[in-house]
């Protein structure tokens, strides 16, 4: 018989339930035992629930109080000398300090698990790194789930993925190198579940599915060499997800495991290849539920698949489940209140999923018709949003059809439109402004919550966001910033905002993800075909110009971070969605332009992350994005300055692609690399405006002027000062005003006294 599995359960609760409890213990209002407890509720719930849908391999380990990869390196005492662990095991305390700091020690560094919007906190190995067992996690979790009678599946990160997700202290050192030491412990922890009752081990690879060199595919066979021989009694899965394993199957199926799990859903491996190769005694786990979406699975499409690896393998050798852990996608649709019902209906969050999965298996094992009312009740839904006019604008798919080669270029090149904006907008050297958003302080949520609750009126919150707009203008004007901005109170989110004005686009209540930590992040859904019906922004920027005699910019975030940071369609491709939201998106652009507006700002700061994981992949993903954000920026006349917002600081093997972005002005993140970022700039001879961020917003610090101008400094021995622009790190929403005012007049000092020092004229001037 084939098997319903499951990869792994959001973690977060349906209410964000570990949350609320995470954040209360670190204040100090709750006990370790009272943050235990809620805890061990919200693993029994996911427990109970999947053993209640029919899933019969039932992930534990899954869990976590912050991060699994965290608690991989706690696992097997990988804890920085920084933290002084002791010997013994891992405290709660010093868990979280790993996470997220102390007093007197920085956290290790988080960054973002593959392409998902899950960070994950980064492993360190030192010189002379030694791994020892010291946690009893995926004991206890098993030992919990049994004694609520849940025969649980423990899911541990793979000793590979685990290294090659980690850094070392010193270049010299290359953490898998590090192996020998290391399988140890894992043969330790698999010894000990074992002889607790275990029988399925789920070891998570998903480093299988990336550019993997020469060195580096050798140590999964060794590696499960040794794990494959810990005990008979178990049988080890290695999962692969989030991409296809192309050249490195062969690696995959010479691995000596009972099981291989293949991501169907975004990998791309034909399923024959793998059936071809798949050795006798291995079994085959196939990924067909999306894991990272929120869409009902096309059941009929998926059968296929099931069935003709059921075919070629026989059942028994046949395991349905989600193509990732279903920690990407929120937890319940039952909760979710903010949706009508036709769209509910097409939606399926993790508990949803799982009873997809179950009908896939049954479909197999029972034959079609013990599912028929599940198969045809899909169908329907398949069919609905084939036709649906809600889904379907035939204008919008004219108009994207027709976008032409000549609307992704400005009319002139940027040499002659520096010369026409500096006419037209009238700039110092060194002009000074901020990336967008102002404090969102607590009277500013609290307005936003009233007003979304009902208990303050449309009227009352519009007359409190011209109040903060209004106060914003004249704070920058006090501190004396060149351009200025509006301050994004109205906004909640970058890309919610957006996702609550553009029709065919939704925000959601309830559909929380966890992003890291106590973090979770709520992506609005673009179900349907994109377009805006009104101005989203125009009245808000008309607003703020009308206080001031200095222009104020246009904020919009550009087509790639709202596709990257929304849950998207998934019955057309990524880019041809991406070219809808452009469209919208350049509408407002030309209507900024016609009420006046000089400058206006199209955030990208997810362009990076959309990178595909295979190199081979990168340029045809960059093509689209490039020429979305030209689509959206390039319909305005010369004068008009278009800038655009990334933050962070790894440009060396994107240049290009930014350079062909073709904004008149980039803000990047600069303060923490000193500057250094700036190499691939000159390198490259980007010819356009830079402002290098001269502080970094992520923290309290005030930086002092001297310090500012030193940075601006180091950055005018590298480039003109007509092309340098003066700006902080990033948006300023997560700060107090007293140290943005502090930093801010700080700022604007600096780049007066470098003004000085350079003594040249602006060309405006
Ligand atoms: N304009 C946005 C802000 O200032 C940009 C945020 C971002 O880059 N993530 O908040
Ligand atoms: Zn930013």
């Amino acid at each position: 018989m084939a098997l319903a599995s499951n990869l792994g359960f959001p973690r977060i609760g349906p209410r964000r339930e570990l949350k609320r409890a995470v954040e209360r213990y670190w204040k100090g209002k709750i006990s370790a035992d009272e943050l235990h407890a809620a805890a061990r509720a919200i693993r029994r719930d996911n427990w109970t629930w999947q053993k209640q849908a029919g899933i019969e391999h039932i992930p534990c380990n899954d869990f976590s109080l912050y991060d699994h990869v965290l608690d991989t390196a706690a696992l097997v005492g990988a804890v920085p000398s920084r933290y002084q662990a002791g010997d013994g095991t891992i405290s709660l305390d010093t868990y979280f300090a790993m996470a997220r700091g102390r007093q007197d020690v920085p956290a290790m560094e988080m960054t973002k698990w593959f392409d998902t919007n899950y960070h994950y906190i980064v492993p360190e190995f030192a010189n002379g790194q030694t791994f020892r067992p010291a946690s009893t996690k995926p004991l206890d979790e098993f030992r919990e789930a049994k004694e609520l009678g849940i025969h649980t599946r423990p899911v541990l990160l793979g000793p590979v993925s685990f290294l090659l997700l980690g850094k070392a202290e010193s270049e010299d050192l290359d953490p898998l190198a590090l192996l020998d030491d290391l399988l140890p412990v894992y043969e330790q922890v698999l010894r000990e579940l074992a002889a607790a009752g275990a029988d399925w081990i789920q070891l998570d690879e998903p480093c299988l599915v990336l550019d993997l060199n020469a060195a580096q595919k050798p140590a999964f066979e060794a590696a499960y060499r040794r794990l494959a021989n810990v005990s008979d009694r178990l049988k080890l899965l290695v999962a692969t997800y989030f991409g296809d394993l192309r050249d490195n199957l062969a690696t995959a199926v010479a691995l000596p495991v009972a099981a291989l799990h293949v991501d169907f859903v975004r990998g791309a491996d034909p399923l024959d290849d793998i059936l071809q190769k798949l050795p006798q005694e291995m079994s085959l786990s196939l990924g067909v539920v999306d894991g990272r979406n929120i869409w009902k699975n096309d059941l009929e499409r998926s059968l296929k698949v099931v069935r003709r690896a059921v075919d070629a393998l026989g059942s028994e050798r046949v395991i349905v489940g989600p193509s990732c852990s279903l920690l990407h996608g929120p937890v319940d649709i039952e909760v979710e209140t903010g949706l009508d019902e036709e769209l509910r209906g097409w939606l399926a969050f993790a508990r949803q999923k799982l009873a997809e999965i179950v009908t896939l298996t049954r479909a197999v094992n029972e034959g079609e018709g013990a599912v028929e009312t599940e198969l045809a009740a899909n169908r329907a839904v398949m069919a609905s949003r084939r036709t649906s006019p809600r889904i379907h604008n035939q204008a919008v798919k004219d108009r994207a059809a027709a976008v032409t080669g000549e609307m992704l270029a400005r009319q002139s090149g940027h040499a002659e439109r520096r010369d026409q904006q500096a006419r037209h907008i009238k700039l110092p050297l060194l002009p000074t402004t901020t990336i967008g958003s102002f404090p969102q302080t607590r009277d500013v949520r609290k307005a936003r919550a009233s007003a979304r609750a009902g208990t303050m009126s449309a009227q009352e919150y519009e007359r409190f966001l011209r109040a903060e707009t209004e106060q914003a203008v004249r704070i920058q004007e006090e501190i004396g910033l060149d351009v200025l901005v509006h301050g994004e109170f109205e906004r909640n989110d970058m890309v919610e905002y957006f996702g609550e004005h553009l029709s065919g686009f939704t925000p959601t209540s309830n559909g929380w993800v966890q992003s890291y930590g106590s973090r979770c992040v709520k992506p609005p859904i673009i179900y349907g075909d994109l377009q805006r019906t009104a101005p989203m922004t125009v009245d808000w920027w008309q607003y703020a110009q009308s206080l001031s005699k200095k222009p104020v910019k246009g904020m919009l975030t550009g087509p790639v971070t709202i596709l990257q940071w929304s849950f998207v369609r998934d019955d057309q491709s990524r880019a041809e969605t991406c070219r809808q939201i452009a469209l919208a998106m350049r509408d407002e652009v030309s209507d900024l332009e016609a009420a006046g507006c000089k400058i206006i700002q199209i955030d990208e700061p997810a362009i990076r992350e959309g990178l595909p994981l295979r190199r081979k992949d990168w340029d045809a993903y960059l093509k689209w994005a490039v020429d979305c954000f030209r689509l959206t920026s390039s319909g305005v006349r010369d004068e008009t300055q278009i800038h655009t917002h990334m933050c962070y600081a790894e440009f060396n093997d994107i240049i290009k692609s930014i350079g062909a972005m073709d904004a008149d002005v980039i803000s990047i993140e600069a303060t923490r690399s000193k500057m250094e970022l700036l190499d691939a700039f000159v390198a490259y001879q980007y010819p356009n405006q830079i402002g290098p961020g001269v502080y970094d917003i992520h923290s309290p610090r005030v930086p002092s002027a001297s310090e500012v101008s030193e940075l601006l400094g180091k950055a005018l021995a590298v480039l003109s000062p007509h092309q340098l622009w003066v700006n902080p790190d990033c948006g300023l929403k997560t700060r107090g005003w007293d140290e943005v005012k502090q930093s801010l007049t700080n700022m604007v000092a600096a780049a007066k006294e470098q003004r000085a020092r350079v003594g040249v004229e602006s060309p405006a001037d």
